[in-house]
């Protein structure tokens, strides 16, 4: 976490004259209080279901573990449909300097409506909150149905690039002024031909964001003692974008991390899976075949650096790997402000009918437990996870796919590992 966001809050704080239930976050330095003031927004669709779930188990995880000692204080702030229908705005700037200024939230998923007008929610709090880093990780539970032979050898981590690539969101669409004034630049300025009746995106990779988010990913590598950092990038195609995304992940990894790295490329082909002592293994490998590598060699990778629109398609595909988006958690963090989330969307067709999947959503609290360093509450809540799964007690999603196990609700599996937590 880097010093200047702590640094901003910290004289906030000051200034307020108020340094209880403001939370700063991650490494050196950080202040985390015992009774953190940490904002949540239900979400839409499925969001309002598994954020009651969530909300019951964290609390159960932190009273079990830490007992009057500890406790979290939640701070409802408004985002999509329930913020529309109570203010008439999507995201207001209310929402973004709470988030700001509390530094931890929690949310369940914002619907996007497809080719219209408002832009994602989502993408929006991600740019305009410095979230940079999208971290999911993607590891298997002991009991949850696969398609895969050995879905324990999954255990991979995707740091995908949050706020730039084709979800910077300039585009035009087909046959709009700004379409058409774009593709006569193109024509008149830069010699480049492009069909008239064509839509137009614009894809932006700065040097900037794409080292800070693989220096991140080599760094997590480092703290875990993880083997190796794959920079996964279509650099065949998109040369200077995602190309150029590979080749400033190199140079991050040579200029800041010299002496912990080694590159694949200069070991003429020695065993992947053998980093030499403490050092960490960067590889880059082509998007597309990537799809294939973590299906039939998961065990070959471990922490994966993306752009945007890569690490969005992958970590839906590693979902699905480890039993589907209901058991897949994330994070998005930033130098100054962490928001979790799961990495699924609003499931419109289960919404309000207590019936998705809590896990991902459940497991981002998880990960927000670790990053408040409470590690005993976000292990009681994993082994709560397992041994109800191995229970035989799952939601819709898993049971469909297990024979002989009790199909419960939404809420009811929440109750369930929160018995368990005790
Ligand atoms: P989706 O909401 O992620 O889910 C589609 C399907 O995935 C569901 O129908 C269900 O599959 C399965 N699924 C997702 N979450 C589950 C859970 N918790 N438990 C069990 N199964 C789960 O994808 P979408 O339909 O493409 O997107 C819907 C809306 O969400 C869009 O507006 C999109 O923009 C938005 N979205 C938001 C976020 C976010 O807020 N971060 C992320 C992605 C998408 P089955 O039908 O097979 O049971």
């Amino acid at each position: 976490m880097g010093t200047k966001g702590h640094a901003t809050l910290r004289a906030k704080e000051r200034e307020q004259g108020n340094t209880r239930g403001k939370t700063t976050t991650a490494d050196g330095g950080r202040r985390i209080p015992d009774t953190p003031v940490i904002a949540f927004i239900e979400g839409d669709g499925i969001g309002p279901d598994i954020w009651a779930a969530t909300r019951r188990v964290l609390e159960a995880a932190v009273g079990t573990a830490y007992g009057d000692r500890r406790k979290i204080q939640w701070q409802e702030v408004l985002a999509g449909g329930k913020a529309y229908k109570e203010t008439g705005e999507w995201l207001s700037k209310e929402t973004l300097q709470a988030i700001r200024d509390y530094g931890i939230a929690i949310k369940g998923p914002l619907t996007t409506p497809v080719g219209e007008g408002i832009r994602s929610i989502n993408v929006v709090l991600r740019q305009r909150l410095g979230l940079y880093a999208c971290i999911r990780p993607i590891r298997h539970i002991t009991g949850v149905p696969s398609p895969m032979r050995h879905p324990d050898r999954v255990n991979m981590i995707v740091f995908r690039e949050n706020t730039e690539d084709v979800y910077a969101g300039i585009e035009w669409e087909a046959e709009s002024r700004g379409a058409r004034r774009v593709i006569a630049f193109l024509r008149d300025r830069m010699g480049v031909d492009v069909d008239r009746d064509s839509a137009i995106g614009i894809k932006p990779m700065s040097r900037g964001a794409s080292r800070r988010l693989v220096a991140r990913a080599i760094q997590y590598a480092l703290e875990h003692h993880l083997p190796s950092v794959t920079l996964v990038h279509k650099g065949n195609i998109m040369k200077y974008t995602e190309g150029a995304f590979m080749k400033w992940g190199y140079e991050v990894a040579q200029e800041m991390f010299g002496d912990d790295v080694v590159f694949e490329s200069d070991r003429g082909g020695a065993d992947e899976h053998a980093s030499p002592a403490g050092k960490v293994i960067i590889k880059d490998r082509i998007a597309d075949m990537m799809f294939q590598q973590v299906l039939l060699r998961p065990e070959a990778y471990h922490v994966i650096a993306t752009p945007n629109l890569n690490g969005d398609y992958l970590s839906d595909a590693l979902a699905a790997q480890v039993g589907g988006l209901g058991m897949a958690p994330g994070a998005n963090i930033g130098d100054s402000c962490a928001v979790f989330e799961a990495t699924h969307g609003t499931a419109p067709k289960y919404a309000g009918k207590d019936k998705a999947n809590p896990v991902s959503l459940i497991l981002s609290g998880v990960m927000m437990l670790e990053h408040l360093g409470w590690p005993e509450a976000a292990l009681a809540i994993e082994q709560a996870i397992q041994k109800t799964i191995s229970d035989g007690v799952v939601t819709y999603d898993l049971a469909r796919q297990m024979p002989d196990v009790r199909d419960v609700k939404c809420s009811e599996f929440a109750e369930r590992v929160v018995e368990r937590l005790r």
